[in-house]
């Protein structure tokens, strides 16, 4: 039945309001007056506590005429609506059925618009008649639901399999201006996929694994942290219980694997990795996939740009942070060779076919 909402006054006197509605409190909802600028974080009116959330974190200007709610993060940590970061003193527009995270991809709110009486306030006039309330709709779309640009952006990405590598190919081809935008959308595409239970293979507090959407073998797992680290040279030593949290985790996903006494597995990173959000690839080594379609593809994961999980920690309990060399992107353009026998390939195919030979009989 479709959703419909009858006024249950008259419609004289009454007024359209704005308000953000808790997630994860049922009962606590903010009003956000017409054009007017609200502030809010940490504290009493949100009842966030997190030191990382700031008192001044996002601020808000509800448009009731025109049905949606201009955010600007203004906070150091990432406000975030579906999950997309905005990036600071950046705005963005938060539509009814979106999730605004108010920082660190936690405290999720939506917003919603009513009727209220003018003269008494307070009092909502409306209420939901047949089918599913607005919330109602909220609760159930929230966070598994793709937004729908994204959704269309995968569609449109340079690769036919994923969008790795996808800078290359913009700047090798026409108007990398009109592509940038895309591509950044694009590349938030982990975030929205590690909070779809569907992808997830295992979670707990700190971490979750999920299929990766274009698997380059048999097995490919990502492993991505809960806390928002955007790359690689975000990693501190402060990380190191986490890199290593991840880790375990990637070695008791291999160790539920049906092929796990036939295959060998590696766990590492992308040197230069094209998605946002620290992930560890946990991937199978026979490279048995349609997804693998590319030199670019074979040699991120069979040459240093790969680096081992291990290395990585090694590395950040050494230096305190992730360095790579400044050419490790040209180790992508190296000539196809077998990463068990070493053996060069003139091509993809037939790289593919000689891999054959290696896979457990
Ligand atoms: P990289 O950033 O190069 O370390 O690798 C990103 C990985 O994410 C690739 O293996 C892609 O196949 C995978 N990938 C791309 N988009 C998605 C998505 N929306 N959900 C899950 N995995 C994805
Ligand atoms: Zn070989």
């Amino acid at each position: 039945m479709q959703a419909f909402w009858v006024l249950k006054s008259s419609n004289i006197g009454t007024m359209r309001v704005c308000w953000l509605v808790s997630k994860d409190r049922a009962c606590q909802r903010i009003k956000l007056p017409h054009l007017e600028m609200v502030m809010l974080g940490r504290g009493p009116e949100t009842e966030i506590t997190d030191k990382k959330c700031s008192r001044r974190q996002v601020q808000l200007k509800a448009d009731c005429n025109k049905g949606y709610v201009q955010v600007k993060q203004i906070g150091v940590n990432p406000t975030s609506v579906d999950l997309v970061d905005i990036g600071k003193d950046r705005e963005i527009k938060l539509k009814p059925g979106q999730i605004l995270h108010i920082v660190n991809n936690l405290y999720p709110y939506t917003v919603q618009f009513s009727e209220e009486m003018g003269a008494c306030g307070g009092k909502e006039t409306v209420e939901p008649k047949g089918g599913k309330r607005p919330q109602d709709e909220l609760e159930t779309g929230g966070m598994e639901r793709m937004p729908g640009k994204l959704a269309e952006m995968e569609q449109m990405a340079p690769q036919a399999c994923d969008s790795s590598y996808s800078s290359s190919s913009v700047s090798s081809g026409g108007s990398s201006v009109n592509k940038k935008p895309c591509l950044e959308y694009w590349a938030q595409g982990l975030k929205v996929s590690m909070q779809n239970p569907d992808m997830q293979v295992y979670k707990d507090e700190k971490a979750v694994v999920i299929k990766d959407k274009y698997p380059k073998a048999r097995y490919h797992w990502l492993v991505l942290p809960w806390q928002s680290i955007s790359t690689l040279s975000k990693v501190t030593q402060e990380h190191l219980k986490l890199l290593e949290h991840m880790h375990a985790l990637g070695e008791k996903v291999i160790q539920q694997c049906p092929e796990k006494d036939s295959l060998r597995f590696r766990l590492g990173y992308h040197a230069i990795p094209s998605m946002s959000q620290l992930h560890l690839h946990v991937i199978s080594q026979d490279f048995d996939s349609t997804c693998f379609k590319t030199k670019k593809h074979w040699n991120s994961f069979t040459t240093e740009y790969f680096i081992d999980s291990k290395d990585l920690i090694a590395m950040v309990k050494k230096k305190g942070r992730v360095t790579v060399d400044k050419d490790v992107a040209k180790l992508l353009n190296l000539p196809l060779k077998c990463h068990v026998c070493k053996r060069q390939q003139p091509n993809i195919p037939q790289l593919k076919e000689h891999l054959k030979e290696h896979w457990p009989k």
